[in-house]
């Protein structure tokens, strides 16, 4: 009774570790289809899979923009079975909106949004049938609190966020779980895609005080951010193992425990005030309130690290 996980978007980071992660699992409680849109990019995952390549991991081509592409995925499985979908594929997209085509928008809300709906159509009706499934999603924090110069990924995040809301309370009639992982930083390609753009970005159309904001204030900011609390995709992997693993698993789940006192000031002040003004004093007043959030953090990371370690090697 191996459990059949579908993963998108496999060829690097979050996807690629997941794909890993659950295909060595010890008890060899999964059977992993590991998709990426483009099959030329497989060599990572190939080197990274090991002996797991041919027994309990299978590449396959999907592209979450494409629904033929998903249907000739889903159709070539074993029974068209997924119990565990694990919608990853996604991208990034900073800067200040005056920079950034609709165009470019769209890609992303096609991908981020559209992407995980596409697959939903193609695998929700089954799961349904069958009474049972768990979609999981790797959303972000960004999914809850907006962030500066990241509007339109985080606007992506809130979609997906409020259409597994919506949709969560009809799906537990069918006994289909739903999670949605939501990760602070992670030290991925993404990171390198998104800034590595991120600092190829014209500037030219953003007027002088915004054009400033993004370069010496956000730019400047976030490797720091990186270095100190970012996860690995392992880390993310871990927790994801350890939510398809539990009986009741629960509908959020955030990997990285330094932002949830930022998440919860949001839910606990209705008029959102409280949430912004401490983001607004993090970003305008960082020399004094950012170092010294960071010291804070990282401090409560190494706790973290600490009490996860506990609880894994209980
Ligand atoms: P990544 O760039 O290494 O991985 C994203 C993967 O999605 C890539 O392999 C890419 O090829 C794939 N992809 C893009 N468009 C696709 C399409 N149309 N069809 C299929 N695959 C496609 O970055 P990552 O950090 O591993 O990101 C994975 C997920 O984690 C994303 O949804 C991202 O939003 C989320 N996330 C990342 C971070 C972070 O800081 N890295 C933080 C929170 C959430």
């Amino acid at each position: 009774n191996q459990k059949v996980v579908l993963i998108t978007g496999c060829s690097s980071g979050i996807g690629l570790a997941l794909a890993v992660r659950f295909a060595n699992d010890e008890k060899k409680r999964f059977m992993v289809y590991a998709t990426m849109r483009n099959l030329s990019k497989s060599k990572a995952l190939v080197e990274a899979a090991g002996r797991s390549l041919g027994r309990t991991l299978e590449i396959k081509q999907l592209d979450v923009c494409d629904e033929n592409s998903i249907k000739a995925c889903v159709d070539s499985l074993p029974e068209r079975r997924v119990d565990i979908l694990i919608s990853n594929a996604g991208l990034g997209l900073i800067g200040p909106i005056e920079c950034q085509s609709i165009e470019q928008m769209k890609v992303v809300m096609d991908t981020n949004f559209f992407g995980f709906v596409r697959l939903l159509k193609e695998i929700l009706p089954d799961m349904k049938r069958r009474k049972r499934g768990h979609i999981v999603v790797i959303s972000s924090v960004m999914g809850i609190q907006g962030m500066l110069f990241n509007d339109i990924y985080s606007a992506s995040k809130f979609a997906v966020e409020g259409f597994c809301e919506s949709l969560v309370v009809q799906s537990m009639r069918f006994k289909i779980n739903i999670t949605l992982i939501e990760p602070g930083p992670v030290i991925t390609e993404f990171e390198h895609k998104v800034y590595g753009e991120g600092l190829k970005t014209d500037l030219s159309k953003a007027d002088k005080d915004t054009a400033d904001m993004f370069t010496n204030i956000y730019l400047k900011n976030y490797r720091e951010i990186f270095e100190s609390v970012g996860q690995t995709a392992e880390d993310i992997a871990e927790h994801t193992l350890m939510i398809v693993t539990m009986d009741n698993p629960p509908f959020r789940h955030q990997t990285n425990m330094l932002y949830t006192p930022m998440t919860t000031l949001k839910y606990a002040d209705p008029s959102g005030d409280l949430s912004i003004d401490e983001f607004y004093k993090m970003v305008f007043e960082h020399d004094k309130v950012f170092h010294a959030s960071l010291n804070f953090l990282k401090l409560l990371r190494w706790r973290s690290r600490k009490s996860f370690s506990l609880e894994k090697s209980k």
